[in-house]
């Protein structure tokens, strides 16, 4: 139903029972003109302070028209009391800029509900005696008054969609009997006193004047309060209150999700304690400070960890505030970065130092060699500088591994691609270690030819040879290794496939580290630097490729390669 024909339903319902009132009661519309004057005005006067109710969603208000009801039918005609209520109510809305739908709405319902109230109050036998009978009769009458009031409004909220019926009945109930209750006791005295006394009026209407003063402040307090705590339970930070005891007194929504604790578990505990269950690392902030920030790192209940950043700030009447925020993200990608610098300034390390070596070594090496073409030394004399030379030599290769492990994770490695055929390669290193290894049978499997593939030769051939060393080197008791080349859709595969030692499965996923050296008895005595594998890994991935292997320890390892073709 469209809220128009709402409004025209009500009005024409309160006009009937305007007439009907008419015809019932005795009494002259105008007796008394002056007091229903007067009445009207202070109904206007009292919009704009009007009491609001604590709804949530829209705001509603009511004023103390029950009182003014109440008093009222003691002292005049009923047709009188309606007029006052809607004449006041008229001006008041105007007065307040009510919508025109908004303010007849509001008129029309409380003439219909005072109409209703005081048919009643004239079926009980009404008031003009104000005696006993007349009040308990007034009380009734006021009880039908805001039973239709409430009746309406609701039902205009249903109407226009804001709310459900029976939710807006029942919200705030004990609100708005407080309300109607004062009112209607105020009322009560204001009209029995003047009724007897009418030079009493006066003191009743500053009564009900304050009272509305009063009962409006109260109710601004608690609309304040729900907005406060509506503001606490929609906060993205988590907000903990602490009395003097530091006990918690309050732990919002945002503080059991950043914690995984409820608050039903939390409440009452002493923060320490609550510190203590999410193993914080410090406590936030010194009790004496009166408003500090702190991070802290705490586990959640469900046994993951956040960072925490917290603020403390003391309440007026005593204990504080913390406000907890969510610092997981950011703290991740500071250490993220401070790792990354560490990295990088360990890396310039080394290739500063490496750089320096490699001029002595250079002369170590040169006059080991002199030496030994030239030199005079025999026996001993002549082993000593042959040991000489090839350690110099193994410092030399780990030295270079290390300035091209740093070169290659700069991103200079394909700086110039040729092409390369890897078969061609393959045969080249083949050929090679065959040449210098007894113990081992070297199988090339080449399935098609050429296999191609775009990139900077001398790096595809570090790879090759680094892997063929390896799987030469951790086969020491000889045994075939085989090298397959072959073509996929769109990539080179390079399979070095050996029986030897293997690789333990436990320390498989390490393999590519730098400087990881397996640690078993078998290889102890096998001499590398641990930079091989990872070297052979930048290069491949520099050239856009992959390298993954599968090893049984004591079986053999298989290491396989693949590129994009040319
Ligand atoms: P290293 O200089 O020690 O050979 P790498 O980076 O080439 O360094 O290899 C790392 C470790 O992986 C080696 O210490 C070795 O134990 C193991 N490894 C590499 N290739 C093989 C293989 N083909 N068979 C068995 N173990 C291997």
């Amino acid at each position: 139903m469209p809220i128009r024909l709402y409004v025209a339903a009500i009005s024409i319902l309160a006009a009937t029972l305007v007439v009907v009132l008419a015809q019932t009661s005795d009494g002259a519309l105008l007796e008394r003109l002056w007091l229903t004057a007067l009445f009207a005005a202070l109904l206007a006067l009292q919009h704009p302070f009007e009491i609001r109710l604590a709804r949530r969603g829209h705001g509603e208000s009511t004023s103390n028209e029950e009182a003014i009801f109440a008093a009222m039918v003691f002292l005049t005609s009923p047709l009188a009391v309606v007029l006052a209520i809607a004449a006041g109510f008229a001006v008041g809305n105007v007065l307040v800029r009510r919508t025109p739908l908004k303010g007849i709405f509001n008129v029309a319902a409380l003439v219909l509900a005072a109409s209703a109230g005081l048919l009643v109050v004239e079926a009980l036998g009404g008031a003009r005696d104000a005696d006993l009978a007349a009040a308990l009769a007034v009380v009734v009458g006021a009880a039908v008054y805001e039973a239709v009031n409430r009746l309406t409004v609701a039902g205009a909220l249903a109407v226009a969609g804001a709310a459900e019926l029976r939710a807006t009945l029942r919200d705030d109930l004990g609100g708005r009997t407080l309300i109607v209750v004062g009112n209607v006791a105020v009322g009560l005295l204001t009209g029995l006193a003047a009724a007897h006394d009418l030079w009493t009026l006066p003191i009743g209407l500053a009564a009900m004047v304050a009272l509305q003063f009063a009962l409006s402040g109260h109710m601004r307090a608690r609309a304040e309060r729900q907005k406060l705590a509506d503001i606490v339970a929609s906060s993205w930070d988590g907000i903990v209150t602490l009395d003097r005891q530091e006990r918690v007194t309050s732990w919002n929504p945002a503080s059991e999700a950043l914690t995984g604790y409820e608050a039903d578990g939390i409440i009452g505990l002493p923060f320490s304690e609550v510190f203590a269950l999410m193993h914080a690392e410090s406590e936030p902030v010194a009790h004496s400070a009166l408003e500090q920030v702190s991070s802290f790192r705490i586990e959640t209940a469900d046994d993951g960890h956040r960072w925490i950043a917290a603020s403390r700030a003391p309440l007026p009447e005593g204990g504080s505030v913390l406000v907890l925020h969510d610092e997981t993200a950011r703290r991740e990608i500071d250490e993220i970065r401070t790792e990354q610098e560490r990295e990088r300034m360990r890396a310039d390390f080394v290739a500063s130092v490496s750089h320096e070596l490699r001029t002595p070594l250079t002369s170590i090496l040169g006059f080991a060699d002199t030496l030994l073409a030239h030199g005079s030394a025999r026996g001993d004399e002549r082993h000593y500088v042959e040991i000489i030379r090839d350690e110099g030599e193994r410092l030399r290769k780990l030295i270079d591994a290390l300035l091209d492990l740093r070169q290659l994770s700069e991103g200079a490695a394909t700086a110039k691609p040729d092409v390369v055929d890897i078969a061609e390669l393959l045969e080249e290193q083949v050929e090679r270690f065959g040449e210098r290894t007894s113990g081992h049978e070297l199988v090339l499997d080449l399935a098609g030819r050429p296999l191609v593939v775009r990139g900077e030769h001398g790096r595809l051939e570090q790879v090759v040879v680094n892997l063929l060393s390896n799987a030469i080197k951790y086969s020491p008791a000889g045994g075939t290794v085989t090298v397959r080349g072959e073509r996929y859709d769109g990539s080179v595969e390079v399979a070095v496939i050996d029986r030897g030692l293997g690789i333990p499965a436990a320390q498989q996923e390490q393999i590519f580290v730098k400087f990881f050296r397996v640690d078993t008895p078998d290889r102890r005595t096998i001499t590398g630097s641990g930079l091989g594998l990872a070297l052979v890994r930048e290069i491949v991935e520099a050239h856009g490729g992959a390298i993954g292997f599968e090893s049984v320890e004591g079986r053999g390892s298989t290491f396989r390669f693949r590129l994009p073709a040319a």
